[in-house]
């Protein structure tokens, strides 16, 4: 007698978790206390987020779509999370994929970037939908009456990306209970809020993307401390290394004609050879070869190692750098937690491992454990806990700082700082009777401002004439929980305000932030040379003035020939700055200095005598302080020269 399944209609709606991934996608539910996946018919819990439209309307998702991607590459779009909350007007939209775009009407229409598949044009909201309703019909097949549903997105993700992924639950009739970080959902997934306290590392590795996010536990709530990555790094690379070097054994030698089928063939057999030695040693493949005969291929795991080495190592530089922007050293971490098919390859565990310095925690299937994190997370909104129990904090993407003399970025909050946030900084003026400042508010990480991204620009006016260095101007920056930079300026001694507010994420998206870190990582090196260069020049120029008004306030107090050693070693000074090196420079500031050092001792005693009224040095000790304090510029511009 079989045993019918009987449906209660009573039944309270079950909770789902989502992970919307941009090579796989998986739904998962909470059954007697355990996350667990749902399985599709052939008992794989993992959906290719691929989408194919095809004519008369049919629309086909998962491992379908993915075979038909190498006959129909327009027709059917891959990584549609990359594309998730962003522009057809913005550059990197062109550059990813082979993908016909809709030409935009106006600048509201240029919002949000279309595809032309067919003759219809989609949206990756509405692409995204589709993959939501596979996984929703997964979930309705499963438990009869579907609940809310958690989605989660990468912990970088800004403001138009999340809402992005919020529509499209919403377009595939979720209710979207609430999005949530896929390194916490990791972290919920192995339970480890139930420690209260502690320090993870979540080391990410999919196949296009690679994520590094440090998580701090605080008495049972997460918050993201740093963010870093490759958005271009992942097993594909791995596929594509591999594939090269099987088709030369194929008899496609990397200069001569390759058609596209051949390499789409040796890069899906790149890719079932790396999974076979995750758990093998050795893998022989038959493979078609030039000329209609088969080749037959070995790759051991030894050599396949060593291929990968070098795209795995590019995972080190992101996580030591997640590290430093954390504030910790990699013996401060409480756990490192394996997410991403990718991370199943040994070679990439004994790295994270030694990267590092613990072995990390893996026994949870790390393309699973994401899905598994959101719906235990999704259980605990829809039952009796406390659904603000588990939080997330933002941080800032890129450091937020202001143009100083020379064109030089001095940061004011640096990335990776907890929003909200809060820092002031105190500047001063640079010429004699600057009456105005101009505030430049940038962002990035470079350190030219020419090469950061300018968010606003204000003046504040109307300071009475002052010495050089005498005015106060003290500068905060403030981010509010929404993300909204509120900056204002104040002169100290008069208390002139300006203010300004400036949306630091508008406009940016996670392959754009990514990009100027990278150039900051690569360019890292030459551009402290040019810093320091800057810095360098400004610092001999404010001395060549200051000598100079220095001259003609109490030039009596040098020698003729003092004066034209002086001079002399002004003229080799400014020569200096037109060249570019650094050393040259510093020397020249250094002799000036020297030259200099007995004659600004007498101007300082001038300027004390003059300042206490003629009264003599020993008997007003008290007062020196006082009229040091007056003759501040004169005292700091001797300092200086
Ligand atoms: P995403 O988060 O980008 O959606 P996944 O976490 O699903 O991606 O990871 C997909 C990647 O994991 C693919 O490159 C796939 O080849 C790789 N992968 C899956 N299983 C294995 C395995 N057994 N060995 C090596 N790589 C694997
Ligand atoms: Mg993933």
């Amino acid at each position: 007698m079989t045993l019918l399944d009987i449906f209660d209609p009573k039944a309270s709606p079950k909770p789902i978790g989502i992970d919307l991934g941009t090579t796989n996608s998986l739904v998962a539910f909470v059954r007697d206390g355990r996350p667990q996946c749902i399985r599709d018919c052939d008992n794989d819990p993992l959906v290719p987020s691929i989408v194919h439209y095809g004519a008369h309307n049919t629309i086909i998702v998962g491992k379908e779509a993915g075979r038909l991607a190498a006959t129909h590459p327009r027709e059917t779009i891959v990584s549609i999370k990359r594309f998730m909350g962003r522009g057809a007007r913005d550059p990197e939209t062109r550059r990813l994929g082979p993908y016909k775009f809709v030409e935009p009407k106006d600048d509201a229409d240029a919002k949000v970037v279309k595809f032309e598949v067919g003759d219809r044009a989609v949206n990756p909201i509405e692409v995204s939908a589709e993959i939501l309703k596979v996984l929703k019909k997964m979930a309705d097949d499963e438990l009869k009456r579907v609940g809310g549903a958690v989605i989660t997105v990468p912990a970088y993700f800004d403001d138009a990306q999340r809402q992005a992924t919020k529509d499209a639950g919403r377009l595939a009739g979720l209710e979207v209970l609430r999005l949530l970080n896929e390194p916490t959902a990791a972290a919920l997934a192995y339970g480890l809020d139930s420690k209260k306290n502690g320090t993870f590392a979540v080391y990410d590795l999919g196949g296009g993307t690679f994520d590094i996010t440090i998580l701090l536990l605080d008495e049972g709530v997460f918050q993201v401390r740093s963010t870093g990555g490759d958005s271009a790094l992942g097993g594909d690379d791995m596929d594509r290394a591999l594939a090269e070097v099987l088709l030369p054994q194929m008899g496609f030698d990397a200069g001569g004609d390759r058609p596209p089928e051949i390499v789409r063939i040796a890069i899906d057999a790149a890719k079932k050879i790396k999974h076979a030695l995750t758990d093998e040693q050795v893998v022989d493949v038959e493979l078609p070869s030039k000329g209609g005969a088969t080749a037959t291929v070995r790759v051991t795991r030894a050599q396949f190692d060593e291929l990968i080495r070098p795209i795995v190592e590019r995972t080190g530089v992101a996580c030591r750098r997640a590290l430093k922007d954390a504030g910790l050293k990699a013996a401060d971490l409480d756990g490192v937690i394996l997410v991403g098919g990718s991370t199943r390859v040994p070679f990439v565990r004994d790295y994270v491992a030694k990267v590092f310095g613990m072995t990390p925690l893996g026994d949870i299937d790390p393309d699973q454990v994401v899905a598994l994190g959101a719906a235990v997370q999704a259980d605990l909104l829809a039952g009796e806990g406390d659904p603000d129990e588990v939080l997330l904090l933002d941080v800032l993407p890129l450091s937020l700082g202001i143009e100083t003399m020379g064109g030089v970025v001095e940061k004011i909050l640096p990335r990776n700082t907890t929003v909200p946030a809060g820092a002031r900084q105190t500047f001063t003026t640079y010429a004699d009777n600057q009456t105005g400042f101009e505030i430049h508010v940038l962002q990035g990480e470079r350190e030219i401002a020419a090469d950061c991204r300018s968010l606003a620009k204000f003046t504040l006016k109307g300071i009475p004439p002052m010495p050089a260095g005498l005015a106060r101007l003290e500068v905060s920056f403030d981010v509010d929980a929404d993300g909204l930079l509120h900056v204002s300026a104040r002169e100290v001694k008069t208390g002139l305000e300006q203010k300004v507010e400036v949306k630091p994420s508008y406009g940016l998206d996670d392959d754009q932030i990514e990009q100027m870190l990278m150039e900051a990582l690569d360019h890292g090196e030459q551009d402290l040379k040019q810093r320091k260069l800057i810095e360098q020049r400004v610092e001999a120029q404010r001395m060549l003035m200051a000598t100079r008004q220095g001259l003609e306030a109490d030039g009596d107090l040098v020698s003729d020939e003092q004066r034209e050693k002086i001079g002399k070693a002004m003229g080799a000074l400014d020569a200096a700055c037109a060249g570019s090196s650094v050393g040259a420079i510093e020397s020249g500031i250094a002799e000036l200095d020297r030259l200099t050092h007995d004659w600004a001792g007498k101007r300082m005693d001038r300027a004390i005598a003059k300042a206490i009224g003629g009264k003599k040095l020993d008997n007003v000790e008290g007062s020196v302080a006082t009229a040091a304090g007056v003759d501040a510029h004169v005292a700091a511009e001797v300092k200086e020269s």
